[in-house]
């Protein structure tokens, strides 16, 4: 604490591997031997530059860019770029941090890394977006590589960023390299389901966590946060598996939509008019706003948090408990407080972290680098067949660990366990570097 001061996101997500990987250590002396934690907690490479733009009236900006290349034990750093106000080194960090582990569990050969900028890309005008992603590419190229590092969208990055940036950087460096930047457009490099992989992946993590006691989601109510990318896909597929959405929100507020949230109108409104939820419940017979609610309140089966960090706390958690929620899954990245996090462990909801949970963009990031490197392209139903096998072997494996550490059906703790461990022997294997 005393080398990284005011990082609180990133002391919280640090806290809850080491506390998880405390059995581990026990009975492995040799990472400790080794100084396998001190070499973890330190990112490898911080990257911290400028990125200057103009707006539509010719003023000037300046925001913070960054690039934490957290961990390459297992592979070429991997890992989003967010755009968002909030975005800071702790920020970065906890996100890099948590990606180590996350892409371990994916078992594909990727390391940890997180970026982004304290940028808002809310109401920027197309040129200007497209201006904002030129100018940090401008720097960016120097940093990033097949090989290297591989960076793909987070918060406030789809694939229209994506898209200017994949063309800024092919314009810098005169190479048209696929595999330099993941989440692209499928006419030219990206991998089908990758859109939907974060959101989709996560819903089928909950299929897993019920099957294994002979439950499923047909005719489940779920409540899901946010309304981007992640909240999107882990709709359709919920519905799609006989279970009801029956809410979004973004930072304005909720919809409640008891019917089942109509996912035509949402996308339009969200992905092409990019406009705010509260038009949603306008155009929506039935459907209800509650500004500045609390999605939690709703009355629901399963949670799935997709907004962002820190955005379930111990009174949404005691509220879901009361109403009887079967099982949360984090589709977004540590959106249930550590207080939250004990609640639902406390009681007998299944809970499966983000690590886990959300894996499933990370993993069909990682299938779009591969058919990159092999110039092929495979169809949508194998890249979804893909994506169930890999998230029913993270289940699996979390769920294993769980058990072989005496915690069973504690997938906190399995998926930290399956993921340190992968990390710290390829660390043990390469030496003290
Ligand atoms: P998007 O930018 O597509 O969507 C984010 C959604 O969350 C928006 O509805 C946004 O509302 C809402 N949101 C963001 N910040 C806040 C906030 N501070 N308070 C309330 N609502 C907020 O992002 P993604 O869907 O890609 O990412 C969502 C989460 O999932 C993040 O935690 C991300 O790290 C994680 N994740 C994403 C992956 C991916 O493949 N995209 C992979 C793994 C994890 P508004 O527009 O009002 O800001």
């Amino acid at each position: 604490r005393a080398l990284n001061p005011n990082e609180p996101e990133f002391h919280q997500a640090v806290h809850e591997v080491l506390h998880s990987i405390g059995p581990v250590l026990e009975r492995h002396p040799e990472y400790t031997e080794n100084g396998v934690l001190e070499r973890l907690i330190e990112p490898e490479r911080q990257i911290i530059f400028r990125v200057p733009w103009k707006d539509d009236d010719g003023k000037l900006h300046v925001n913070r860019g960054y690039r934490v290349q957290y961990n390459s034990a297992l592979g070429p750093y991997k890992g989003g770029l967010r755009f968002h106000p909030t975005v800071n080194i702790s920020i970065m960090k906890f996100l890099g941090f948590e990606q180590i582990f996350k892409n371990a569990l994916t078992g594909q050969g990727i390391g940890g890394a997180k970026g982004g900028a304290n940028f808002d890309p809310h109401g920027r005008s197309e040129a200007e977006i497209m201006r904002f992603c030129q100018s940090f590419m401008n720097e960016l190229f120097r940093h990033i590589g097949e090989h290297t590092d591989v960076p793909a969208g987070d918060i406030g990055v789809g694939s229209r960023e994506i898209g200017y940036m994949f063309g800024m950087y092919r314009k810098i460096t005169n190479r048209h390299e696929s595999g330099i930047l993941t989440g692209k457009g499928i006419g030219w490099g990206g991998a089908q389901v990758r859109t939907e992989a974060t959101g989709y992946g996560a819903v089928f993590f909950v299929q897993s966590m019920l099957a294994v006691h002979g439950e499923t989601l047909e005719g489940r109510r779920v409540a899901v946060s946010g309304s981007g990318n992640v909240a999107l896909y882990a709709i359709e597929k919920a519905q799609q598996l006989g279970a009801r959405a029956v809410t979004a929100s973004d930072s304005s507020g909720y919809v409640l939509d008891d019917a089942g949230i109509d996912l035509g109108l949402l996308r339009q409104i969200k992905e092409v008019e990019r406009g705010r939820i509260v038009e949603y419940a306008k155009r929506r017979p039935g459907a209800r706003f509650v500004e500045k609610g609390n999605v939690w309140e709703v009355p629901v089966d399963i949670a799935v948090p997709s907004a962002t960090q820190n955005e379930l706390s111990l009174e949404s958690a005691q509220m879901l408990i009361a109403n009887g929620v079967r099982a949360v899954a984090e589709g977004a990245n540590m959106p249930s407080t550590p207080e939250a996090v004990g609640a639902f462990q406390e009681s007998d909801v299944l809970f499966a972290p983000g690590k886990a949970a959300n894996a499933g963009g990370v993993a069909t990031s990682a299938l779009e680098m591969s058919q990159n490197a092999s110039r092929q392209r495979w169809n949508f139903a194998s890249s979804e067949q893909k994506l169930r096998d890999i998230m029913s072997d993270i289940h699996d494996s979390a769920f294993r660990a769980a058990e072989s550490y005496g915690t069973p059906g504690d997938y906190v703790a399995g998926a930290n366990i399956v993921g340190f461990e992968r990390v710290a022997d390829a660390m043990l294997a390469q030496g003290v570097i």
